[in-house]
């Protein structure tokens, strides 16, 4: 059986990372590392964080085509390497991207049969909360992705499953039952169709 492909999506701020983290942890799941052109952030490794690229080199991949989806948010370069994720599924391994919107439905084009998660704040007051509270962005940066949010939240219709983060655990808990059942599904469907009758 092939592997499942998972994204993780939704406006910046929702805690994409750290729910993502927190599966990591409970679930058999891949994560892709990105490769990105913005700049390295203090505690930030290269090739387990992203991979940090020039714009240059970003564009010679996009042109060779080793590019899964990429999207140019907020003036950087942000993209999934191809190769890694489809010799992981032919495996038979499941991946989680984490990733934007634009990406998440260019991977949804590509792969109909991946399954994507659009996490949402539970208000936009606190989304912006978040956003202050973690300091990582200048006010300026801060306001760009919150107006990139309303964009993003538009295609939220296009996803596979809406998920709130308003309390974490009650998140991760969510979004690892939603994972379990898609697998069982799967599953299931995988069985039907090889029974012989
Ligand atoms: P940050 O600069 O905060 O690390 O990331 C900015 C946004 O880019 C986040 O929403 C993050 O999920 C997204 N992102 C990270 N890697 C990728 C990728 O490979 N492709 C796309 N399309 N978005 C990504």
């Amino acid at each position: 059986m092939k592997g499942i492909l998972f994204v993780m999506s939704g406006p910046s701020g929702t805690g994409k990372g750290t729910v993502c983290s927190r599966l990591l942890e409970r679930e058999k799941l891949n994560l892709s590392v990105s490769a990105t052109t913005r700049d390295m952030r203090e505690g930030e490794v290269d090739g387990v964080t992203y991979h940090y690229v020039t714009r240059d080199k970003f564009e010679s991949m996009i042109a060779r085509g080793d590019m899964l989806e990429y999207a140019d948010y907020n003036g950087c370069y942000y993209g999934t390497p191809k190769k890694s994720v489809t010799t992981l599924l032919e495996d038979g391994k499941d991946v989680l991207l984490e990733i934007e919107p634009q990406g998440a439905l260019q991977v949804k084009k590509l792969f109909p049969e991946a399954v994507l998660i659009f996490l949402v704040p539970p208000s936009m007051a606190e989304l912006k909360q978040r956003l202050l509270l973690r300091g990582r962005e200048s006010e300026e940066e801060i306001s760009r992705r919150i107006d990139a949010s309303q964009w993003e939240l538009r295609q939220a219709e296009k996803y596979n499953k809406i998920i709130v983060n308003n309390d974490l655990d009650a998140c991760v808990d969510e979004t690892i039952a939603y994972i379990a059942g898609v697998r069982k599904e799967r599953k299931l469907i995988e069985q039907l169709m090889n029974e012989e009758i």
